[in-house]
């Protein structure tokens, strides 16, 4: 077995990192506190080819494997998780479905400018009554006269509502086979008439994504918009989703990263007791045991990735994205744990009889906000800790099952 990055893979990973260093850094905190878009950041991450690194050259993309795109979020992470879930959901979310399943016409009419970064492209699965159970879909597209006319809401979409948003993959309700809903993926094109994006959420964290509700009353679009089989939605998504999840523990990693960084940093230059507090046991203690999660996680997240898309290895995928994702969500956690808040946050620290001003307190209650979305994207922690609950290995194999069917 061969843990050692290839000579692409390692140009990939050194590019991002100083482009994380050089642009994304100085920009991160702006865009925090603006809640602003990072623009600018996504015409370069563009122009390095990062939204079409894992797609191949035909369609313009760099020809990449799936584990470069995750040195990629990782490290752009490090700097801006902000950023990194917009490369993120754009690659994985928005431009990997139409890579997958779309048409010949879909992919040429749509994938030049995704794969550039020139426009992102959303998907849109959750609902207000369709989180974790995304099959209890309520939005409808009935087919009448050539069309898809679709009505219902999506909420919490990322790339929805930006300058360059040009569209959103919904799913949908079709029709019934028995009691069974039929599910089906459609594309509808920013500035359809009847497609509303609503208001941005006022976020606790994750400020330079973009994330908004999405309303359709009475949306037609063309029947040619249908994306892969209808009635094929569920295998999609779920097909979908394991991409994403794996990346999204990447973007985790980059974070814990960022956490052990910081620590570091701080340990060494804070004094308390004649010392550096990096000179103190417990705190030795505390960076090593950081140090040593982060590198479980990386293992476990490169692994799954490597093994994503291998034919034949879908099972060990599965399993080990979910573990994966579980235990980074879990170490991105230490933003919540007010000892390790106070490592690396604690120029705004949580002691609140410490005069520290609001703003500066907001900076870790954010962090330690945005720190609960790393367990939820796709299904939440609690969902995620009762299915392995139940059998891990049985749910990953009913899911190849139907990935299998899909394919
Ligand atoms: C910033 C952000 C960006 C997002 N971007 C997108 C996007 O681009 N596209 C998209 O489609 N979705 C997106 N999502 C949605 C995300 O995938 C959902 O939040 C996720 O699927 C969970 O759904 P939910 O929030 O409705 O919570 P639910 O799953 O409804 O959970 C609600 C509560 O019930 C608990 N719960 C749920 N199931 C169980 C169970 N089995 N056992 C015990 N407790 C349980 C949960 O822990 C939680 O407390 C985004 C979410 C966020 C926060």
């Amino acid at each position: 077995m061969d843990f050692a990055l290839s000579h692409e893979q390692q140009a990939i990973r050194d590019t991002c990192r100083d482009f994380a260093r050089e642009v994304v850094a100085p920009a991160a905190e702006k865009l925090d506190r603006n809640h602003e878009f990072g623009y600018d950041i996504v015409r370069q991450m563009g122009e390095l080819g990062l939204f079409g690194l894992p797609f191949s050259e035909e369609v313009g993309g760099a020809g990449g494997d799936f584990l470069s795109l995750c040195l990629a979020i990782e490290e752009i992470s490090r700097a801006d998780a902000g950023v990194g879930i917009t490369l993120e959901a754009a690659v994985c979310l928005g431009s990997s479905p139409i890579y997958s399943f779309g048409s010949q016409d879909q992919k040429s009419k749509w994938l030049p400018d995704l794969v550039a970064g020139r426009k992102l492209w959303a998907f849109g699965l959750t609902e207000p009554e369709a989180g974790s159970d995304a099959g209890a879909t309520k939005t409808r597209a009935d087919s009448r006269n050539g069309s898809w006319v679709i009505n219902g809401a999506k909420q919490f979409i990322t790339n929805s509502g930006t300058e360059i948003s040009a569209g959103v993959t919904i799913t949908a309700v079709t029709g019934r086979t028995g009691d069974e809903p039929e599910l089906s993926a459609i594309m509808v094109p920013t500035g359809t008439p009847g497609y509303h994006v609503l208001e941005s959420y006022r976020k606790l964290g994750w400020h330079s994504s973009d994330t908004h509700p999405l309303s359709f009353e009475s949306c037609e679009v063309p029947v040619e918009n249908l994306l892969g089989k209808r009635g094929g939605g569920y295998r999609q998504f779920l097909h979908t989703l394991t991409g994403g999840r794996i990346a999204i523990a990447a973007l985790s990693v980059g974070v814990a990263q960022a956490c052990l960084d910081a620590s570091l940093a701080y340990a060494k230059e804070r004094h308390a007791f004649g010392a550096p507090i990096s000179r103190h046991q417990a705190i030795q203690f505390k960076l090593a045991d950081m140090a040593m999660e982060t590198e479980v996680a990386r293992t476990m997240v490169y692994r799954a990735a490597s093994a994503y898309g291998h034919e034949g290895a879908g099972e060990t995928t599965d399993e080990v994205r979910r573990l994966a994702r579980y235990r980074t969500a879990l170490i991105s956690g230490w933003a919540k744990d007010p000892e390790f808040a106070r490592l690396f946050g604690a120029d705004a620290t949580f002691d609140l009889s410490d005069h520290c001003d609001f703003d500066e307190l907001m900076e870790v209650v954010e962090l330690a906000g945005a720190d609960q979305v790393y367990t939820v994207h796709g299904f939440t922690e609690d969902f995620a800790r009762s299915l392995r609950r139940k059998g891990i290995r049985a749910w990953a194999l009913e899911a190849n099952e139907q990935l299998a069917l899909a394919l």
